[in-house]
């Protein structure tokens, strides 16, 4: 259930992030400043707008915006996110140059970076930063020793409703989040975990593919061992894949972990012994710090049981094997440089198809990014996004509210209970705009100049012991799950709360060069989108108070369904191929948004008007500037292998069959002369509402 704007390039590990060719790239100089307004010069004014709304919108610079080499797609988001990574690198760099004083976010930034750029220091510490831990894993003797260690491995490094990641590679990993159950009361959640490469399908999958990977990683295993002088690599690494294979076979897959339903499993902790039966969960839960918590949300419970039997039945030495290898192995990108080499040529090259590694001082950027993110996205915000900004961002959010509450006031197939709900529900909805009302603190996490690999460290570390601080207060709405320099915006479900971060508010998202209509066409569609979320089939899951607890009467589900079925069918129908077309059902929760927040936008627009007639601009009427915005801002090419790789994957149709959504607005007939016989045409009541 993807609740994210748009499917971006969330990095699976914070080493593939360290290791590929991704996000900060070169910015085209004739992108550097778009121009407020609508790009007239883009759209493809001898195409009938009834026809191809998205061509007539977007048809020249189609015609003319060659994709870049090193990319498979090109468009508005990844423009923006070229943007706004070059920018974020600045102020990294700046900050490196600052000598800012000792202790503040400026010159813990500035450190960070510093000294993962400082090769020379990384490379003539060689091992010597591991060697403690490594003696450590070495001098294991029993069981107990053995649960311990596992124990101080724990992060608070997944997420199931919000960021949504559900990797780690440590055995268990930790997301303390608002309970499903108490809404007010945090509750420790713990996920299966425990491989080291991505999914259990690289381990599991029969696959001729899949099997040649699992060859090259065994290899890959091997040659990591051998790098750090470990004596014996290739049987080890024989012994560490087949424990990880083990470890697989326990494992959810991607698709059951996503099921609230499924995963909201409370534990008290004096039930793991009986429960999950092996590891000695008194010796884990201490060293984890988490010896005083009373009871936990088991997401996966039958890996849970399955990983500690194993930690009973599996050989102590094969254990220790698997430990030192990803001791190794996770903190790679803060070794000498052979470990990054070798990591590339595995993740980056075997797993991902990137030719060469990214430069460091982009891995530098992200990891820095990633450490200290809402540091950076204060400096981001301070220069970026101005309070005047903030100010009219929010206003907007409050009309499209407004007109969200009248929707759901004049809805005729959701029951008054329903209703009164989804007003409740409306009614509490924190929506974040920009930047967290309060910045959090990076007090406590000490960054020292020259030293990469204790900076990565101790940031793990900071991070559980602020998670496990959480235990025993009041729920925090406010808090943020992105930071304010990503483009893009979430739903956070339970908490009620939505995150648009301040770099989605830019051009040509946003712009207060350009009138309203504009604005709403595009950034008041993308909020829509996100509030409307609170209110689908994932957001009946949740009450107002954000507990895990179905609002909907049977009969509302049925109406859903049925205008649903209309929805995806007129999906089906989009062929960007001969042999694969769109898949309705597969989209459905998406372009269900997507409907629903042009049509609050549209209202949201009208509403901001206050009863003046609109502007003409460029040559359009308010309501035209309003539809060919919303086009333009799903601007986008793609090569054919990502858009049929999108089709089969993605959760979001394809930006251009999103920007069709306006075939289902009244108005757009009328602001453009749509006439039946025109492609996109659609009669009255094959028009489909939701909302
Ligand atoms: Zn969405």
């Amino acid at each position: 259930m993807p609740r994210h704007l748009r499917s971006g390039r969330r990095a699976l590990l914070l080493l593939v992030a360290l290791m590929t060719t991704a996000t900060v790239g070169r910015l085209p100089a004739q992108q550097a400043a778009p121009a407020a307004g609508i790009d007239v010069a883009g759209m493809d004014r001898a195409v009938k707008p009834g026809d191809n709304f998205f061509l007539y919108a977007n048809g020249t610079w189609i015609k003319d915006t060659p994709i870049p080499a090193d990319r498979s797609s090109y468009g508005v988001g990844s423009i923006l996110d070229e943007l706004t990574s070059r920018r974020v690198a600045d102020l990294i760099k700046e900050a490196a140059d600052a000598n800012a004083p000792a202790g503040s976010n400026l010159r813990k930034i500035g450190d960070f970076y510093s000294s993962f750029m400082d090769t020379t220091a990384i490379d003539a510490a060689g091992l010597k930063p591991l060697q403690p831990l490594l003696d450590t894993i070495a001098a294991i003797g029993d069981r107990t020793a053995l649960a311990r260690f596992l124990g101080s491995t724990l992060r608070a490094d997944v997420d199931v409703l919000n960021a949504t990641n559900y990797y780690t590679e440590n055995l268990f990993g930790l997301w303390v989040a608002q309970d499903l159950d108490e809404p007010t009361q945090y509750s420790p959640f713990l996920l299966q975990g425990g491989l080291e490469m991505p999914d259990r399908s690289y381990y599991l999958d029969p696959s001729e593919g899949m099997a040649a990977i699992r060859t090259k990683y065994q290899a890959h295993v091997a040659a990591m061992l051998t790098l750090a002088g470990i004596p014996g690599a290739a049987a080890k690494a024989a012994a560490i894949v087949q424990l990880e294979t083990k470890i697989a076979r326990a494992h959810w897959s991607r698709e059951e972990s996503g099921d609230v339903l499924k995963g909201n499993n409370h534990w008290a902790a004096s039930e793991f012994a009986t429960r999950a039966p092996g590891l000695e969960w008194g010796a884990y839960l201490g060293a984890a710090g988490l010896a005083g918590a009373p009871r936990f949300v088991v997401w996966q419970p039958s890996a849970v049981t399955g990983l500690s039997a194993l930690t009973a039945s599996e050989p102590l030495d094969t254990w220790k094997s698997y430990l030192t290898f990803h001791a190794i192995q996770s903190r790679a990108a803060f070794l000498p440089q052979p470990f990054a080499q070798q990591t590339f040529a595995f993740y980056g090259v075997v797993l991902s198809g990137a030719q060469k590694p990214r430069d460091r001082w982009k891995r530098g950027v992200s990891a820095t990014n990633i450490a200290l993110g809402f540091a950076v996205g204060q400096l981001y915000t301070s220069k970026y996004f101005p309070p005047a900004e903030k100010a009219r961002a929010e206003a907007m959010v409050a009309n499209l509210m407004a007109a969200f509450a009248e929707r759901i006031d004049h809805l005729d197939w959701m029951a008054p209970s329903t209703k009164a709900e989804a007003k409740a529900k409306l009614a509490v909805l924190k929506v974040g705009v920009g930047y967290p009302d309060t910045w959090p603190s990076y007090d406590g996490y000490e960054v020292v100049a020259g030293d990469a690999y204790g900076n990565a460290e101790r940031f793990g570390r900071f991070k559980l012991r602020t998670n496990l601080a959480r235990l025993g207060k009041p729920v925090d709405r406010s808090e943020w799950v992105m930071t304010p320099q990503t483009v893009n915006a979430v739903n956070l479900p339970a908490m009620n709360s939505m995150n648009f971060p301040a770099a989605i508010l830019q051009p040509p998202f946003f712009d207060p060069n350009r009138p309203g209509s504009m604005d709403y066409g595009a950034m008041g569609a993308i909020i829509g989108h996100e509030v409307s979320h609170s209110f689908d089939n994932t957001g009946a899951l949740f009450d107002a108070t954000g507990r895990l607890h179905n609002w909907w009467t049977p009969e509302d589900f049925k109406h859903f369904e049925a205008s649903s079925k209309q929805l995806a069918k007129q999906y089906d129908a989009y062929r960007p191929f001969p042999d694969l077309a769109v898949n309705g059902q597969q989209t459905l929760g998406e372009n269900i948004a997507d409907l629903a927040g042009l049509t609050a936008a549209l209202g949201a627009y009208q509403r901001s008007l206050g009863g003046q007639p609109a502007p003409t601009m460029q040559g359009f009427s308010g309501d035209q500037q309003f539809f060919v915005s919303f086009a333009q801002s799903w601007r986008q090419k793609e090569r054919e292998q990502a858009l049929r790789r999108g089709i089969l994957t993605d959760g979001h149709a394809p930006d251009e069959y999103r920007a069709l959504t306006v075939r289902n607005i009244d108005a757009w007939y009328a602001a453009f002369g749509v006439q039946p016989g025109q492609t996109l045409y659609l009669a009255p009541k094959d028009r489909v509402r939701v909302w």
